[in-house]
């Protein structure tokens, strides 16, 4: 069985706002992962069994080894239709944010979401909740959103009438975020959750493959260039780095998420701890997006904050950098130096 999550006053307060609701937006964080993903489609699945039709709404594009989850084709991008998703969020009367922490991680759409009159549900495992929310479920003890999803589900009661299209999603996003189940998973309860999931008859082997056998010829040979040619170890801070520049993202041909995994293949080197991808923007010059992964106690997050504009968990985190590669490369240097003693 499962601990309650929820208190009785915030059990009691969500259900009512899910039973009132007329007009109900569902939203995720820029650059949607599987967890993003995953915790927008099971809550959404969960309005509609209460008899509401939610408009679920990502800033921008999602990764196409996601494009496969049932109902994605519902889901409204920000980027391409701003003005019909400002004119819904005007009238929204309840609006669920799912797994960020704070507006500015919705990017462009931040402003619309704060001047939205909805009230506003918090549903997030990130340290360091800012939204201004009438109830907020920040869990960062959980190793996913989508794993606080189902807890509010169970908790709610409404496990049992619910089925495939509110397993798939939240079985996905517990996946990715923990690396199928490979780090931030050691949680017995976890396997409770998978466990009732299974009983949906969701095919989690299909699942895997899916989002994890997804990729294209150009992506391994990515990887393999990558490994080979842009890795650097720094054997005595027990750390690595590498670049992928705009004419390697063109000569691979890349597309969105032929990234992810990446960063987190230096730390199979025996003894390492952290790993930090340095990669540019296909667009805007002066852009580079910063992945930062960990093992142990060593805090990516605090270094995303320090040096990258960023943020995120103890030991996967992310930021940005707007000047060139060689500049980031530079930042880099500054910030394992910076950090050197945590780090032996
Ligand atoms: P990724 O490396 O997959 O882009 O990000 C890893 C994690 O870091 C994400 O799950 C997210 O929690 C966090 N993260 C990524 N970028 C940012 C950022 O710019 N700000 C903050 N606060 N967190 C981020
Ligand atoms: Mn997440």
């Amino acid at each position: 069985m499962l601990n309650d999550l929820m208190t009785t006053r915030e059990c009691t307060l969500l259900r009512s706002l899910l039973d009132d609701t007329r007009t109900a937006v569902l939203c995720c964080h820029q650059n949607p992962d599987g967890d993003a993903m995953g915790s927008l489609l099971g809550m959404a699945e969960v309005l509609r069994l209460l008899g509401k039709e939610p408009l679920m709404v990502v800033p921008d594009q999602y990764p196409d080894y996601l494009q496969w989850l049932p109902n994605s084709e519902k889901i409204v991008r920000y980027d391409k239709r701003r003005d019909y998703v400002d004119t819904v969020l005007r009238i929204a009367d309840l609006l669920i944010c799912l797994d960020f922490n704070t507006p500015s991680r919705t990017a462009e759409m931040s402003d619309a979401l704060c001047s939205s009159p909805a009230r506003k549900v918090l549903i997030d495992h990130h340290p360091g909740p800012d939204v201004d929310a009438v109830l907020t479920l920040s869990h960062p003890e959980m190793s996913s959103t989508c794993e606080l999803v189902f807890r509010i589900v169970w908790q709610l009661g409404l496990f049992d009438q619910l089925g495939k299209h509110f397993a798939v999603p939240v079985y996905c996003g517990m996946m990715t975020d923990t690396g199928g189940f490979t780090f931030n998973s050691n949680n017995p309860e976890i396997f409770f959750i998978i466990s009732q999931l299974l009983t949906k008859r969701i095919n989690k082997d299909r699942i895997y493959r899916n989002v994890f056998h997804n990729y294209s010829e150009h992506r391994l040979r990515m990887v393999g260039h990558v490994l080979c040619n842009r890795l650097v170890v720094d054997e005595s801070r027990h750390a690595a780095y590498f670049t992928l520049t705009r004419a390697d993202l063109k000569q691979f041909h890349f597309v969105k998420g032929d990234a992810e995994g990446l960063v987190n293949m230096p730390l199979q080197i025996k003894g390492l701890k952290l790993s930090i991808s340095l990669r540019e923007d296909t667009e805007h010059e002066h852009r580079v997006w910063v992945s930062l992964r960990s093992v142990d106690d060593f805090p990516c997050n605090e270094m995303a904050a320090r040096f990258f504009n960023g943020g995120g968990h103890l030991n996967a985190s992310g930021g940005r950098l707007d000047c060139t590669i060689d500049e980031a490369v530079a930042v880099v240097h500054q910030a394992l130096e910076a950090f050197e003693d945590t780090l032996k």
